[in-house]
């Protein structure tokens, strides 16, 4: 990670953001390829997602299951944000994870298997550290960690019958560099 994607934060925070990943990109539109944003100074409060709330116990429980990692330094919650970012995670050098999900995306965060693959994304980037991979093999994306969401066709076409194989390749993916 560049030193570009480094903010400092007020001093009232008292500590580093280190790292603002990112996350599901809606494909329509010309979704951009590096969704590393930056957060203007004052737009981070790490006191508000302190636990995950009710709507993604479910999922993280399963994903900490499946990947036997720990999420007790995550919070996950809802917050409008940009235009075209559906879910954020955010990394902070006291060890601190938080995923925010835009409720804007009802239609994806209704649906479960497009809810699983955005929350997936933002967990391979907040517990397992992952970093983007934009590769295809043929239309196929190869992994959930594309920078943009799978489209409703791509989840039932790829997702959802190769959902082993996507987990699986988790496991072989690019960490995010320190
Ligand atoms: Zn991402």
């Amino acid at each position: 990670m560049s030193s570009k994607d480094y903010i400092k934060l007020n001093g009232c925070l008292g500590f580093l953001l280190f790292a603002l990943m990112c996350s599901g990109i809606l494909r329509c539109g010309p979704a951009p390829r590096n969704d590393h944003k930056k957060v203007p100074y004052g737009g981070v409060d790490t006191r508000k997602f302190k636990t995950i709330s009710p709507p993604f116990i479910d999922v993280v429980n399963k994903f900490t299951t499946e990947f036997d990692v720990s999420s007790a330094h995550l919070g996950v919650g809802y917050e409008f944000f940009y235009k075209n970012i559906v879910g954020l995670c955010f990394s902070y050098s006291n060890g601190l994870r938080e995923i925010r999900i835009n409720p804007h995306y009802e239609e994806i965060i209704t649906d479960p298997a497009r809810f699983e693959q955005l929350m997936y994304h933002e967990l391979g980037h907040c517990l397992l550290n992952l970093e983007h991979n934009d590769d295809h093999e043929d239309e196929k994306p190869e992994s959930i960690m594309r920078s943009w969401l799978f489209s409703t066709d791509e989840i039932s076409e790829y997702y959802i019958p190769h959902r082993d194989e996507y987990i699986n390749e988790l496991n072989f993916a690019t960490p995010r560099s320190p």
